[in-house]
């Protein structure tokens, strides 16, 4: 029953499936269990919002021609659990399952290489820009599912700037957490 939206090999049943080939097991035992929720957010090109860029760049296909500050980003392979776009749309790379490469060199409670034990959700948009109603209402319900399934996760959200300080500023300032919060089952 707890696990009504998810499948047993870690798909959400609301989120659309577009599956990347950037993850890997999760180590064996309690290192690789999950405790740990990562928000972030990205936009290609930054704060340009329609188009399926993150998408591609997540299969590894994106048109590195297309802009300059893609070349960048050509050796880079990253995928995130799930992505949440302007509109609330949720969108599923990696199951949950597997460790997907979004939080990289990154340390939580003393922890290190948080992509082990945690699960990443990205926000399309930018770190000094507000986010939409629609994606707060998306991430909520995505977050309380994921509780249900995960419940060592509760208690532990963290964004990406506060696990790699030195090297990341997503979500930003302009994230609500408090305004997410409230709308997080008993968190
Ligand atoms: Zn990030």
């Amino acid at each position: 029953m707890l696990d009504k939206y998810f499948d047993n090999k870690g798909w959400c049943s609301f989120a659309k499936k577009i599956e990347s080939p950037n993850y890997n097991n999760r180590p064996s035992g309690v290192r690789g269990e999950i405790s740990l929720l990562v928000i972030h957010c990205i936009s290609l090109p930054e704060g340009s919002y329609d188009n399926d860029n993150v998408e591609t760049f997540f299969l590894n296909q994106l048109d590195y021609t297309q802009d300059e500050c893609f070349q960048s980003l050509r050796t880079l392979k990253v995928s995130s659990h799930f992505y949440i776009k302007r509109n609330g749309e949720i969108i599923q790379f990696v199951s949950t399952d597997k460790r997907a490469w979004h939080a990289g060199i990154s340390a939580y409670k003393g922890r290190e290489n948080c992509n082990d034990f945690s699960i990443g959700i990205e926000l399309q948009g930018t770190d000094h820009s507000a986010f939409s109603e629609d994606q707060y209402n998306s991430l909520a319900d995505l977050t309380n599912t994921l509780l249900l399934r995960y419940p060592k996760i509760k208690g532990n959200i963290q964004g990406h700037q506060d696990i790699a300080p030195e090297r990341k500023k997503d979500p930003g300032k302009l994230f609500d957490w408090s305004h997410y919060l409230t709308m997080i089952q008993s968190n």
